[in-house]
C-alpha cells in the first residue's frame, strides 16, 4: 500500500466529517487569495495548504522542486518533474500534515503563514491545457445515443467494441469551475422539409465526464502501452463537456461535432491523484468480443467513484437529476492513453483526455439530459414544479464525485457554471 494511503492517517489540521479532502487525498490545484499571488496549493479539509510559502519556510527542501514549481499560475511546471516526484511530494506533504509529526505543527507563526481558508481564496484553472482529447467510452450513453438517432437493434456502430473512438476537441475554451457560460449561437436545422435558421441553441446539455491530466508522455512515433499508461496520468478531474444538441445534430456528419461542442467544457479545480484514488481500482466491465492485443491490459484499472449531477434553477433549490458511477465505463483510462498513442502520437503535459459521457445501466444514472429526458419525450421533473428537457437560461449545473469506503471518502469536490442567456 503505499504510504499516504493508509486510512488511519489523521491530520492535525482540522477535516470536517464527510469532507472530500482528508488527509488521505492531498489534491493539487492553483489559488490565490485577497493578498497572495496565484500559487500552488494543496486542499485539506476545509483549507488550502501554500506550497509556495512552504518552500521558502524550507519544508520542501531534499524534493526535485525549485521555487519555480510552486510559484506560477498553472501546475504545468510540476508536472514537467513527472510522476515520481510528484509522489514524493504528496508523501512529504502527507508527513508534514499527519498528527504525529510536529515539525510544521507546532510553528503557529508558520502555520498561520501556510494555511489559508478555502472559503477566502479564489481558485483558478489548474492547468494549462494543451491539447484536449474527448473519448465516448460508456457502452451505456453509445447505445442509448444509437438508439435515439439511428436503429435500437443495432445501436452501437461495428468500429465501437473494438476501438476507444474519440475525437480532437478545443482547449481554449476548457473552463474552471464557477465560470458562467453563455447560450452558444449557431446553424440547426429545426424540420426535415426546411432549410437551416441561424439563432440561439434550444437544446443546450450538460455530459456528465471525468478527464485526465496527463505527464509528459513519449517522443513523437512511440507509443504508451496500457502497462505503463498510468505512470503517465497526473491524475483526473471532474468534467462537464457542455454540449448543443440541435447544432450537433446538423454539423455532425461526416466530420464529427464542431461547433456543438467547444463553445464550452468546465473542469473541477482541484486534481486527484492517481495514487489517492488506488484504494477504490476495480476491475473494469468485461469486455467482449476481446480486444486487440495492444488493448488488453492486467489488473484494477477502473475506478469506484460515485458521480452526481444537479441542476439549480435561477432563485431555486437543487434537484438532483443523475447519480451515475466512473466504474461503468466499457474503456478504461489505459486503453484509452494506449489508443491514443499507438500510431506514434505523442501526449504532452497538461493534455486533458475526456471519458466521454459516463452513463449507468438504470434510467437515473444516464449522464447527459438528452438521455435522462430521452430526447424531449420525458421531461425531468425540477424540485421548484418546473421541468427540464435540455438547461435552461440561469441553471446552474453541479457535478460532484467521490469514492468512498468504510474507512475513508476521497472526493472531487464539485465543478459548477451557470447557464447565462445568449449575446
Ligand atoms: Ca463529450
Amino acid at each position: 500500500m503505499i504510504k499516504a494511503n493508509d486510512p488511519n492517517l489523521e491530520s492535525w489540521v482540522n477535516v470536517p466529517v464527510n469532507s472530500d479532502f482528508p488527509i488521505q487525498n492531498l489534491p493539487l490545484g492553483i489559488f490565490k487569495t485577497d493578498h497572495l499571488e496565484a500559487r500552488v496549493g494543496v486542499r485539506i479539509g476545509d483549507d488550502i495548504l501554500d506550497l509556495k510559502t512552504l518552500h521558502v519556510l524550507g519544508y520542501l527542501d531534499n524534493l526535485p522542486f525549485s521555487i519555480e514549481a510552486f510559484d506560477t499560475k498553472t501546475l504545468n511546471v510540476l508536472m514537467k518533474k513527472g510522476k515520481r516526484a510528484s509522489r514524493r511530494l504528496r508523501d512529504r506533504i502527507s508527513d508534514l500534515l499527519n498528527k504525529d509529526n510536529t515539525e510544521l505543527q507546532n510553528n503557529a507563526h508558520h502555520v498561520e503563514q501556510v494555511l489559508s481558508s478555502a472559503s477566502a481564496a479564489q481558485v483558478l484553472m489548474p492547468i494549462e491545457i494543451g491539447d484536449y482529447t474527448d473519448f465516448y467510452s460508456s457502452k451505456e450513453h453509445a447505445t442509448n445515443v444509437g438508439t435515439m438517432f439511428r436503429d435500437p437493434n443495432n445501436a452501437l456502430l461495428p468500429n465501437w467494441l473494438h476501438i476507444p473512438v474519440g475525437y480532437h476537441g478545443r482547449s481554449s475554451s476548457v473552463i474552471p469551475s464557477g465560470q458562467d457560460i453563455h447560450r452558444p449561437k449557431g446553424q440547426t436545422k429545426p424540420s426535415e422539409d426546411q432549410g437551416p435558421v441561424f439563432g440561439a441553441s434550444k437544446m443546450i446539455d450538460f455530459e456528465l465526464e471525468m478527464a485526465f491530466v496527463t505527464f509528459d508522455g513519449k517522443p513523437l512515433g512511440d507509443s504508451i502501452t496500457t502497462e505503463e499508461a498510468e505512470d503517465y496520468i497526473f491524475g483526473m478531474v471532474l468534467f462537464n463537456d457542455w454540449s448543443a444538441r440541435d447544432i450537433q445534430k446538423w454539423e455532425y456528419v461526416p466530420l464529427g461535432p464542431f461547433l456543438a461542442k467547444n463553445f464550452a467544457s468546465s473542469i473541477s479545480s482541484w486534481i486527484v491523484s492517481l495514487d489517492a484514488l488506488q484504494p477504490f481500482a476495480v476491475d473494469t466491465p468485461n469486455q467482449n468480443p476481446e480486444v486487440l492485443d495492444y488493448l488488453k491490459f492486467e489488473g484494477k484499472k477502473s475506478y469506484d467513484i460515485n458521480l452526481q449531477v444537479a441542476i439549480t434553477p435561477s432563485q431555486s433549490e437543487e434537484t438532483i437529476v443523475c447519480n451515475s458511477n466512473f466504474k461503468y465505463m466499457y474503456w478504461n483510462m489505459a486503453q484509452q492513453l494506449a489508443h491514443h498513442t499507438v500510431n506514434g502520437c505523442n501526449v504532452r503535459g497538461g493534455d486533458l483526455l475526456g471519458s466521454g459521457t459516463i452513463s449507468g445501466p438504470t434510467p437515473d444514472s444516464y449522464g447527459s439530459m438528452l438521455e435522462l429526458a430521452w430526447k424531449g419525450t420525458k421531461p425531468v421533473p425540477m424540485a421548484d414544479g418546473s421541468e427540464r428537457k435540455f438547461i435552461q437560461d440561469g441553471d446552474t449545473v453541479t457535478m460532484r464525485g467521490f469514492c468512498k469506503n468504510d474507512k475513508i471518502r476521497i472526493g472531487f469536490g464539485e465543478v459548477a457554471s451557470k447557464l447565462l442567456p445568449s449575446k
